[in-house]
């Protein structure tokens, strides 16, 4: 990420999706990604050569609290895995959010319309599968984030708070939307 990029996630998104967790939650969620992903840019700063991924991986799995960390921790685990077995950067990308949707889904047993951060990943997943480019993948996983507002959460937290969030998309959604989009600025 560069600085344009994170200070865009520092300031707009933060408080975008603080907002949308005390909505529907327990207000956590910005804090939790924001510090992760400060975690890993100050983990990458002091051992550059590390594999980016697995970084990411480590320190969501283990020292991001909440519900999305060690979710989010295992997207990033499957994109390690994924970049050491595929030399090329976009076959790696396509097998590891495939394979990163898959663990998320095993472990937190979210189905498509529960108002979950699935909702973003599987059309981005479908959207690489149908040979899209890193801001096509973006924007279908906007979509997918922004159509969670139509919905009532049956995953999580939010799944306490009845219709409250209805009109609203869920946080964990858009933040993984917003990491899709940071990683097409990234490659433009
Ligand atoms: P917590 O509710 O523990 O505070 P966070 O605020 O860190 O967790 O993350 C909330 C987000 O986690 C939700 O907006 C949702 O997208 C995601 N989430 C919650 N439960 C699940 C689940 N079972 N599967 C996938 N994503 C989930
Ligand atoms: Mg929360
Ligand atoms: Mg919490």
């Amino acid at each position: 990420m560069n600085t344009d990029q994170s200070l865009v996630l520092r300031t707009y998104a933060h408080a975008t999706l603080t907002a949308l967790d005390q909505l529907s939650g327990d207000g956590d969620f910005g804090d939790n990604l924001r510090e992760g992903l400060d975690r890993v840019t100050a983990a990458l700063d002091a051992h550059p050569d590390r594999p980016p991924y697995a970084v990411a991986a480590s320190v969501f799995l283990d020292e991001v609290g909440g519900t999305s960390g060690p979710l989010i921790g295992l997207l990033f685990q499957e994109l390690a895995r994924a970049h050491e077995a595929h030399s090329d950067e976009r076959d790696a990308w396509r097998a590891g959010i495939g394979e990163g949707l898959a663990a998320i889904q095993r472990v937190g047993e979210a189905e498509p319309g529960d108002r979950t951060m699935v909702d973003a990943l599987l059309p981005a997943r479908d959207a690489l599968e149908a040979g899209s480019g890193p801001r096509e993948v973006a924007v279908a996983a906007l979509d997918g984030a922004h159509a969670t507002a139509a919905l009532r959460a049956r995953r999580g937290r939010a799944s306490y708070v009845g219709q409250r969030a209805i009109g609203s998309p869920d946080p964990g959604a858009l933040g993984v939307a917003l990491l899709f989009w940071s990683h097409a600025r990234a490659r433009e």
